[in-house]
């Protein structure tokens, strides 16, 4: 076999070519990271220049930053302010490839990862693969609403929402304009609450500057909850603020309630509600999506990976998991770590450590998980902080809250553009130019849309005049 490699930081002639995807060439031992978010970035960045070497595997040639997803979302930045490209990352990186392709499957028996692109080999795999929305299978729902996992469900969002407050001026029926400018939330954690919150921002500050024909009520936004209170993860202390915050905001908070079926028109709910609204956003929870190849016995609830304090999935000599996916069973965390940023960045540094000790045949302290605190905003200049013992909310909380998020974001270009964005959007309530790019289109949205204008009164039945939500 003819190798028609480019060898990468290597003095090396020729790549190794049992391998079908094109690597360098070395003598060191490789480590296949699958996944280049907050754990895989910080594991690579705790192996960079050292004897090893690294592959990034990716389906994007991006990081992204997830807490910021909202504000794309609802027109607050621009969408590569928020992203970052590995291959500018790695600059200076010697001992790191990137490599853009999608793992669809590991055969450990062999040390190899498959991807849509081709094969590789590893003498140790990381899968920091994060995790995907979970609609807790309910097909129709997930056809019909929005989730926000990822920079492209943001800018759909954005669309779907600016498409239909232009719909909204055109249409002459009253039903129709309801639906279209009633917003659901649904999942009362950070994304849902910070979703609601800029959303309701939105409605107060630019609604009536774009949309001068609409009443400054037309918009009506329900975030929807099924524990009995919000940010369960955070301190009563928090929950109770971040509620009263949202209520000031006229945001209608429904606690106590699960969604039951939404059909594109109609958010349907275990209790019996109705609530009339062609856009519906899914943040009630996340899943893993494990690549086909490893036996389901190392897989536990919430389809992550049951992995020790060393951060080795169990029963399984040489692979490892960090961060959304891994979940780390002991005593002290039954449940495994939260699934936030903070996790995946101590798991993936902590691994650099354990994985350079293991080539050294070394050995490592096992992870522990230092809890920084838990921060969330509620719309403009208001926040919810968790710092150990102190629980604080208000203009503090969302100046903190900004400084925390401004210093994580990737690159230097990206921290000014969003700085920037933010301190015009404090003086001005200004947001990103609202356009619309390209138009968001969704078969069975499209159809729900049909069967809406050839069946008024059928829907008519189902989607009360003018009582958003029917009890
Ligand atoms: C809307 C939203 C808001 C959030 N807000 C906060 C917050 O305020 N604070 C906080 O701490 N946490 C927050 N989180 C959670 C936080 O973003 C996650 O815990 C964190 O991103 C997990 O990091 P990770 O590296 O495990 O996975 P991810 O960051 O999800 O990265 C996974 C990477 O793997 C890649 N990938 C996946 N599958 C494959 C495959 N088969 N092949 C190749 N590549 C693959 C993806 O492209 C991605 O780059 C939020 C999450 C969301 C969705």
């Amino acid at each position: 076999m003819k190798s028609n490699c480019i060898p990468e930081n290597s003095t090396e002639a020729s790549c190794i070519v049992t391998d079908s995807v094109c690597l360098p060439n070395t003598v060191l031992p490789r480590i296949v990271v699958v996944g280049g978010g907050f754990a895989g970035l910080a594991l690579v960045e705790g192996l960079k220049n050292k004897e090893v070497q690294v592959v990034l595997i990716d389906r994007n040639n991006f990081h992204q930053f997830q807490p910021l997803f909202y504000q794309v979302a609802t027109s607050g930045l621009e969408p590569d302010s928020i992203v970052f490209p590995f291959r500018k990352q790695f600059k200076g990186y010697g001992n790191v490839s990137f490599r853009l392709a999608e793992v669809t499957q590991i055969e450990p028996a062999s040390n190899t990862v498959v991807t849509d692109k081709g094969k590789l080999t590893y003498d140790y795999l990381v899968l920091a693969i994060g995790t995907k929305t979970n609609f807790f299978g309910m097909e129709e729902v997930e056809r019909n609403s929005l989730g926000m996992k990822d920079i492209r469900d943001s800018l759909n969002i954005r669309h779907m929402m600016l498409q239909n407050l232009e719909q909204a001026a055109i249409t002459c029926d009253e039903d129709e304009r309801d639906a279209l400018t009633n917003f659901v939330i649904v999942g009362g954690g950070p994304a849902g609450v910070e979703m609601a919150g800029a959303l309701a921002e939105f409605c107060k500050y630019i609604l009536p500057k774009d949309y001068p024909e609409y009443p400054n009520t037309i918009m009506n936004i329900f975030l929807i909850e099924a524990l009995d209170e919000l940010l369960a993860s955070m301190s009563d202390k928090a929950s109770i603020k971040t509620l009263q915050y949202l209520k000031n905001l006229n945001v209608q908070v429904l606690l106590n309630e699960a969604v039951s079926g939404y059909d594109g028109n109609v958010v349907s709910t275990k209790s019996g509600r109705k609530i009339s609204a062609k856009n519906l956003i899914w943040t009630a929870g996340v899943t893993g999506q494990i690549p086909e190849g490893i036996n389901q016995k190392h897989i536990i609830k919430g389809n992550r990976l049951k992995t020790d304090t060393h951060l080795k999935v169990e029963g399984m000599d040489n692979v490892f998991a960090i961060g959304d996916i891994a979940g780390v069973i002991t005593d002290e965390t039954p449940k495994g770590h939260p699934q936030v940023a903070q996790t995946a960045i101590q798991q993936g540094r902590h691994l650099a450590k354990v994985l350079l000790n293991t080539v050294q045949s070394k050995p490592s302290k096992p992870f522990r998980y230092k809890d920084k605190g838990s921060l969330a905003t509620v719309g403009k200049r208001k926040a919810v902080a968790d710092l150990g013992k102190l629980h604080f909310g208000g203009y503090a909380a969302w100046l903190l809250w900004s400084v925390v998020h401004l210093l994580s974001i990737s690159g230097f270009r990206n921290k000014f553009l969003v700085g920037f964005n933010w301190a015009i959007s404090y003086f001005t309530y200004e947001k990103s130019n609202r356009v619309i790019i390209r138009s968001f289109k969704r078969d069975a949205y499209m159809k729900a849309s049909l069967k809406y204008s050839s069946n008024n009164e059928l829907e008519k039945d189902v989607n009360p005049k003018k009582s958003s939500i029917d009890a």
